[in-house]
């Protein structure tokens, strides 16, 4: 069975990267009945607050990310690191090293003014336990001096690298504490992750952990390494491209379906399909859809993608999304009432809206309650002729039977026997509905509202 994680570092906030990896991987297991498990790389303990750590969930949450068991946390493990650490001294392929920092800085100056590599090589490399003194040590890896390593990764091909280039990078601290190479192998292992897919800053750490898969005759897992998110201007995504982290997006209204659409298509596509529900995201993903280069976030692409979705989705759906987007960005739930109101509109509204906010400004008509306040544009289209034509058309509202059709024609015919055009019946009427000059469709408006709100309305302007 397929095993994924994500494995972020608690930073304060849920990066968009992360949130597009977290996706892939969740992808890929939940779309070929494999497991999805979170990890959290908490080892840098001033980093790691309890607050930190909640970001990262909530925002697993919003996007709809569900992960299969509890959250591992990594510093948790440090013992079983260490334990690790240890076995591979016993099998010879890592050693104590009793090197000072001023030894290792000599060593390079040195190293480096004769012109030799600066990689450090430690003189313990080889030493017995009888020579060992009892000071501090650290455990280092016995990097191979000659030869390559392959990572064979589903979206680099065959990355070589020359093994004289990798040094005996340090295992287990002087004290006792793992080093982040150490604990996602280890970590990766034991938790039986099949595959790993994550961004390709990592692809140089591949190679080094691949030692100490090989040193502990562990099986590699299945690497994937995809290239990073960029900015519009194609420089590394940054605060001044945008928002950078999903609760800002959250907050700033996108539906987490679209988002969850949105993400997968930043590196991975398949065929010419830019809009699509997450099922057929959960079907379609694969590692050979995956670019190699680096993706650009372009907002009006996003909105674009997320405006399709707003009219896909059913009322009960965007209520939902409605009500995570209000919670993330710090504003009051809906009453009953307003989401009842809402939902009536909801038909009229969700076709040209880009984000959740454009909703509630496009359905303004039905949730707004009397006395109703009428915009001073909105006021002109009430002048004594307007009124007049709304007192007129009010006992023929009484009794017409309430569809648009209907509607529309009774208003017409009342603007012919005037010598006037429609627009010049439609105008008041939007003004006393909806107090404002952009709404939807006068008739509709009046459908959804109903005969006696419509008739109290048109009352409160006429009086
Ligand atoms: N904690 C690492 C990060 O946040 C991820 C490590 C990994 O995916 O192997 O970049």
């Amino acid at each position: 069975p397929i095993v994924t994680r994500i494995a972020p570092s608690p930073t304060g906030f849920m990066h968009v990267g992360t949130a597009r990896t977290a996706l892939f991987n969740w992808l890929y297991a939940r779309g070929r009945g494999g497991k999805f498990l979170l990890r959290v790389e908490d080892t840098d303990r001033a980093r790691s607050t309890p607050e930190a750590t909640e970001a990262i969930l909530k925002g697993l949450r919003w996007l709809g990310l569900d992960w299969d068991g509890d959250a591992v946390s990594q510093a948790d493990r440090a013992e079983r690191h260490a334990e690790v650490a240890r076995a591979m001294v016993e099998s010879g392929a890592a050693y104590r090293c009793f090197a000072t920092q001023d030894e290792i800085e000599t060593f390079r100056e040195t190293a480096k003014a004769e012109g030799r590599s600066t990689l450090y090589r430690s003189p313990w490399r080889d030493s017995a336990p009888g020579e060992h003194p009892d000071a501090p040590y650290v455990i280092r890896v016995k990097a191979p001096l000659e030869g390559e390593t392959v990572i064979a990764d589903a979206v680099q091909g065959d990355v070589r690298f020359r093994n004289d280039q990798l040094d005996d990078m340090v295992l287990l601290r002087s004290d006792g504490s793992p080093t982040y190479m150490l604990a996602v192998v280890v970590d990766d292992h034991d938790m039986g992750v099949t595959h790993v897919i994550r961004g390709d800053d990592h692809l140089n750490n591949a190679a080094r952990q691949g030692l100490i898969y090989d040193a502990m005759g562990w099986p590699r897992p299945v690497y994937a390494h995809i290239p990073l998110i960029h900015g519009e201007d194609g420089k590394k995504l940054s605060k001044r491209h945008g928002a950078t982290g999903v609760e800002e997006y959250a907050a700033m209204g996108y539906p987490a379906e679209a988002m969850r659409n949105y993400l997968a298509r930043l590196g991975w596509s398949h065929g010419d399909d830019e809009v699509f529900t997450t099922e057929q995201a959960l079907e379609w993903f694969d590692l050979g859809g995956i670019g190699r280069s680096p993706a650009r976030l372009d907002f009006k692409k996003l909105d674009n993608v997320s405006g399709q979705h707003i009219a896909m989705m059913e009322t009960d759906a965007l209520l939902t999304a409605i009500a995570a987007w209000r919670s993330a960005a710090g504003l009051q739930a809906l009453t009953e009432d307003e989401r009842e109101a809402l939902s009536r509109a909801m038909p009229l509204v969700k076709d040209r809206a880009k984000k959740l906010p454009d909703l509630i400004e496009k359905a303004h008509f039905a949730l707004t309650t009397r006395p109703l306040e009428i915009e001073p544009k909105a006021l002109k289209a009430l002048d004594t002729v307007s009124l007049g034509i709304l007192s007129e058309l009010t006992p023929q509202l009484q009794n017409a039977s309430w569809d648009r059709d209907t509607l529309e024609a009774v208003a017409g015919r009342i603007a012919e026997a005037h010598g006037l055009g429609l627009g010049k019946v439609a105008a008041p009427l939007r003004a006393a509905l909806a107090g404002r000059t952009a709404t939807p469709s006068v008739f509709d408006m009046m459908v959804v509202l109903g005969r006696e709100e419509t008739l109290a309305r048109i009352g409160e302007a006429v009086e």
